[in-house]
Order: C-alpha cells, then sequence, then structure tokens
C-alpha cells in the first residue's frame, strides 16, 4: 500500500509508534523512526531490516523546534522527498486534579504532545509540497474529544492537536496534502503501564487495567496493531477523498 514511500513516524521505538513503523515498512514504506530513545528505535529497524525492509533511526526530541526541523532534513537529504509523516510521540504527564496540576509538568506535556505536532508539522509541510503532496496522520487520543479527570494537560493537548489537524487540512487540501487525526482508547503499551494518563479508583496491577478495559463497551484494551491498521490506512492513497478528520478506535470507548 505505501510502495516507494519516504514515511517519519515520532515515537517509533516504542508502543504504537513501533507498530505503525513495522506496518509501513512491511506495506513498503522506508520508514525514518524518530524518538528519544534511541535504543528503542534501532530495535524496531532491526526488526524491519530482518522482514526485508528499509529505514533509519534519528535520535529526535520532538519538544525541539530544531530536532523537528532536523528530522525532516534528514529523510529529503537521503531519501529525496517525504511523503507522510506520523506524529505520535507523545507522554502521559502528570495525574493530579486541576486545581492541583503542577505547572511543569503541564509545560513539558504541552511541550511534547501538543507543541511537538505543531514543530513536526511546521516543517513536514514545506516538504511535501516541495514534492507535490503528502499524508500527515498525528495521533489524538479520546481524552481529544471528551475531558480525562487527572489528565488535564494530556486532554488539552490532545483537543489541541484535533484542532491544528482541521486547521492544516483546510489550509493544504488544495495542495495534495491530507492531514488527519487518529483517536485510541486505552490501548496496551508501556504507556499504559507507566499509568500515567488515568486514575480509575483502582487498586494496581491487574484491577487497574480490567478498570480501564472495562470503560469500553468491548470490555478490552486495544492492540498497538489495531490503531496501526487505521493509520496506515490514513496514509496511504486508499484514503483518498479524507482530510480533516478524526478517527476513533476505541472499542466504543466514545459511543457511550
Ligand atoms: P509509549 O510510551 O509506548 O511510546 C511513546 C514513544 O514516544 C516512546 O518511544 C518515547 O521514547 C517517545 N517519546 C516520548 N517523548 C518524546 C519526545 N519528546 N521526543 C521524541 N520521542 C519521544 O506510548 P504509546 O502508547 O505508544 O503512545 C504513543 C502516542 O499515542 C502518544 O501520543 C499517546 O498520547 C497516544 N495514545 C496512546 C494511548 C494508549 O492507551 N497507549 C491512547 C491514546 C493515545
Amino acid at each position: 500500500m505505501l510502495e516507494g514511500r519516504i514515511a517519519v513516524v515520532t515515537g517509533a521505538g516504542s508502543g504504537l509508534g513501533e507498530a505503525i513503523s513495522l506496518k509501513f515498512a512491511k506495506n513498503g514504506a522506508t520508514v525514518v523512526l524518530a524518538d528519544l530513545d534511541v535504543e528503542g528505535a534501532e530495535r524496531v529497524l532491526q526488526q524491519i531490516e530482518r522482514d526485508g525492509g528499509k529505514g533509519r533511526v534519528v535520535k529526535t526530541d520532538v519538544s525541539d523546534h530544531d530536532a523537528a526541523r532536523a528530522l525532516v532534513d534528514v529523510a529529503v537529504k537521503e531519501f529525496g522527498r517525504l511523503d507522510i509523516a506520523v506524529n505520535n510521540a507523545g507522554i502521559g504527564g502528570p495525574t493530579a486534579p486541576t486545581g492541583e496540576y503542577p505547572i511543569d509538568g503541564w509545560d513539558r506535556i504541552i511541550g511534547i504532545n501538543l507543541s511537538g505536532v505543531f514543530y513536526g508539522m511546521r516543517h513536514q509541510i514545506p516538504a511535501m509540497l516541495a514534492s507535490g503532496g503528502g499524508a500527515i496522520v498525528n495521533m489524538a487520543s479520546i481524552a481529544g474529544k471528551v475531558g480525562l479527570p487527572n489528565a488535564g494537560g494530556y486532554a488539552a493537548a490532545k483537543h489541541g492537536v484535533i484542532g491544528l489537524t482541521e486547521t492544516a487540512a483546510i489550509e493544504y487540501a488544495a495542495q495534495g496534502i491530507r492531514v488527519n487525526a487518529v483517536g485510541p482508547g486505552f490501548i496496551n503499551t508501556p504507556l499504559i503501564g507507566k499509568r500515567a494518563v488515568l486514575d480509575t479508583g483502582a487498586s494496581s496491577g491487574g484491577d487497574e487495567l480490567q478498570a480501564l478495559a472495562a470503560l469500553h463497551p468491548m470490555n478490552r484494551l486495544g492492540e498497538a496493531s489495531e490503531v496501526a491498521e487505521l493509520v496506515l490506512f490514513l496514509a496511504s492513497d486508499r484514503a483518498s477523498f479524507i482530510t480533516g478528520g478524526y478517527y476513533n478506535v476505541d472499542g466504543g470507548y466514545l459511543a457511550r
């Protein structure tokens, strides 16, 4: 589905970014794997190469504007152009009600989860315009559509990602760049293990995971590959008339 395409995926060294990178490579894309965690990204690249795919790791802090520019420069210099970008890197941030939410934690999560997406698009878009178009998929969340108690920074950033996605989609639709957002429910990744995004009131361990699962009508957590499937579709030409959308992959969470 992505034969010959050049794709950048941020947060590629773990969880959703890992699953997306593997799926992109299996479908013919060359993947530039961007992550702060170089070891994680190298591990994913090795898997891609074992499967016969191609890629390159670039150590990147998405909250650093210069790093976002350097990432796009590497893709363009090494592979000639940029066709696809997935702005996926993110953290859970602090867990506290808004009246107690740590100020430095707010700045950090907005810096990574919201400004990181903007810095990415700020440089991805000119590169895509230079080669006649492209597709961007931004990783939002169910918390981009509804509130998430004790995760104000996370919810604010994800709501912001959707607004930015819709805006860029309108701005660049006529120039061949599609921009969409994906909103996962709770997915079985290391981020959930860090228990950073939700206070369910449950004790810990298995109880807590079960409480998270029960928030979804399907009564289970999602798998990273289930999110990657949607991202692959949106990044591909099969989604040729789709832009400015928010697509949930959440086991029914938002339908409640
Ligand atoms: P994860 O912790 O497994 O992976 C996140 C990756 O991003 C890690 O490899 C980490 O090193 C990297 N990263 C963190 N900060 C970075 C930075 N400043 N610059 C570059 N890389 C950085 O988490 P995940 O579950 O795969 O989450 C990926 C995205 O999906 C996030 O944006 C998250 O908010 C979103 N999301 C996750 C869930 C879920 O339940 N897991 C649900 C909805 C949305």
